[in-house]
């Protein structure tokens, strides 16, 4: 009792000023202690990790970029020019919204715009007569193969496989694989078909509705794979800028911070000590593509798998656009270098069957080195109201006929269909850039850009407004691609073997186009349509 009382009477005294004094001490030295962790945490440490990756040169860069945006803003807020540009937008806007969305006096005859559901349900044939009309809104024969990448073939025979084991499987849902089990057959058999074109038998994968999807899930599993194994919890990502913008959305979804490291200016490849600079304790992973969008350069995947192993990160392969072109180049072509899981350190490859591989739109395949990594890509629910859910993707619900119509066209073409379609298509596109640096009249305002190896030939000029080029070749019926940074235009050579025009006679079609469009945006280089609105003021935008 009596010591109770002593300690209750020591914990209610007040404590001596000495005492108070020393206690003050303690806490500002311990608050001093946080704020200079919080400093060297928050600003020197990013200060100098932001230093080495970009270095002096680069953060000089950013720098003027920064203070150009802030006098480019400051001068639109001066009611003259923001009340032009405003007028200017606007009237960009009006002319390519009038071209996707048409107005419904211009559309075909018979065509109405519908907003709610009919009262009466219209017949099958009625139906029929109206896709028709909606197929007369197309102004472009995609089969003719004058789109750039849009349409993988045009064929009639794989569109009749297509049809046939998609129309057998329209109701199925990969979702219930117990209910599908020849469905679940034939996802297996994509996954392993691929895996075995890329080298690794025993790996790990799914298929995705798309390249967007399969880069977004490899993104998702590094997160998860960096957080479980090594406690990451700010993970950061490095990519070169060729990369795709799936790797943007990426990092915007899953809260990944990105690194964009510019590529060598001449050969478009991915510059690696730079990416090397980028790195830090929070890098969970680096990217690679084989080849790349914007102009089809392959990156150097051995020396970006070096160092992806010796930090212990993911090397993700981009072989969206490579699908089936590079494994059979690959076979016959020796100078193309090394890209898939046969290099060591590289951890995950995306594959788009639905690009070279000519299977039915919404269909990709997503590798991993190891089913442990894949692991990392599941998400599973075993709480929910709704009984134990599990999903390998994003979807939930998935389209069991793509699966089905993809599975058909990888058996029927075979491994000689591919290597046939990709010696079709790569001797057309080398055709193209050779015709770029050898022919008078072209090499004197177009350049290549780098050395573009499998079927995407991108080039500039230093002469012409490139856009206006791009512009005066859509009016003949080209659909070429228009690339900012720098400003260039791309043909990714699609239509191979299937479509009716040889597709050599198409590239010379295409070079005696390009010619005539020269000789015209030279005459009257004003000429404005929508690639030149739409690029030519993004800087402002
Ligand atoms: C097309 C493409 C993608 C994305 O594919 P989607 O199927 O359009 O989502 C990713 N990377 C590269 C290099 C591509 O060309």
């Amino acid at each position: 009792m009596g010591r109770l009382s002593a300690v209750i009477s020591r914990a209610t005294t007040l404590p001596s000023s000495k005492q108070l004094r020393r206690t003050q001490a303690w806490v500002s030295g311990i608050a001093n202690v946080v704020f200079l962790y919080w400093v060297w945490r928050h600003i020197c440490l990013a200060a100098y990790r932001y230093i080495r990756a970009k270095g002096l040169t680069g953060v000089g860069y950013d720098g003027i970029a920064k203070v150009k945006r802030i006098v480019v803003s400051l001068l639109l807020r001066l009611p003259s020019s923001r009340a032009k540009l405003i007028a200017e937008l606007a009237q960009t806007r009006r002319q390519l919204e009038l071209k996707l969305v048409p107005l419904e006096e211009s559309l075909p005859e018979g065509l109405h715009y519908q907003a709610t559901l009919p009262l009466e349900g219209k017949s099958a044939e009625w139906l029929k007569q109206e896709m028709d009309r909606l197929q007369s809104m197309e102004k472009t024969d995609v089969k003719e193969g004058r789109v750039s990448g849009a349409v993988y073939h045009g064929g009639k025979e794989i569109n009749e496989v297509i049809l046939e084991a998609t129309s057998r499987a329209i109701l199925s849902n990969p979702l219930h694989p117990d209910i599908f089990p020849g469905i679940r057959k034939m996802e297996a058999e994509i996954v392993s078909m691929c895996l075995n074109l890329f080298n690794n038998p025993h790996g790990a994968g799914t298929t995705t509705s798309g390249g967007t999807e399969s880069i977004l899930m490899a993104c998702k599993t590094y997160r998860d794979w960096a957080r479980a194994t090594k406690g990451i919890t700010r993970p950061e990502m490095i990519i070169p800028a060729s990369a795709h913008a799936a790797f943007w959305k990426a990092s915007d979804y899953f809260g990944i911070k990105l690194h964009v490291v510019p590529v060598h200016p001449l050969s478009r490849k991915a510059d690696v000590p730079r990416m090397s600079r980028a790195i830090n304790p929070n890098t969970i992973m680096l990217v690679g593509s084989a080849p790349n969008f914007p102009d089809g350069a392959v990156d150097p995947i051995s020396d970006l798998a070096k160092l992806a192993k010796q930090h212990k990160l993911g090397l993700h392969v981009d072989c969206c656009l490579g699908s089936f072109l590079m494994p059979f180049l690959k076979r016959v072509d020796r100078d193309l270098p090394d890209f898939d899981f046969s290099v060591d350190g590289v951890t995950s490859i995306s594959c788009d069957t639905h690009k070279y591989g000519f299977c039915p739109k919404g269909s990709s395949v997503i590798m991993y080195r190891d089913a442990s990594l894949r692991r990392f890509q599941y998400y599973i629910q075993p709480d929910w109201a709704g009984g134990v859910y599990a999903s390998p993707s994003m979807a939930g619900s998935r389209p069991g006929s793509i699966i089905a119509g993809a599975w058909a066209v990888m058996t029927h073409l075979g491994q000689e269909g591919y290597a046939q379609s990709c010696d079709t298509i790569i001797s057309a596109a080398r055709r193209l850039k050779t015709a770029l640096h050898q022919d008078p009249i072209l090499s004197a305002d177009l350049y290549v850009l780098g050395d573009p190896m499998v079927s995407v030939v991108a080039f500039g000029s230093n002469s012409v407004n490139i856009y206006a080029v791009g512009d005066a070749m859509g009016k003949k019926g080209w659909h070429l691609n228009a690339l900012a940074n720098p400003s260039a235009l791309h043909l990714a050579v699609t239509v191979g073997v299937f479509s009716g025009i040889p597709t050599a006679k198409n590239i010379d079609n295409l070079l005696k186009d390009l010619k005539e469009v020269l000789v015209d945006v030279k005459n009257s280089p004003s000429a404005a349509g929508d690639m030149v609105a739409l690029y030519g003021k993004s800087e402002l935008v």
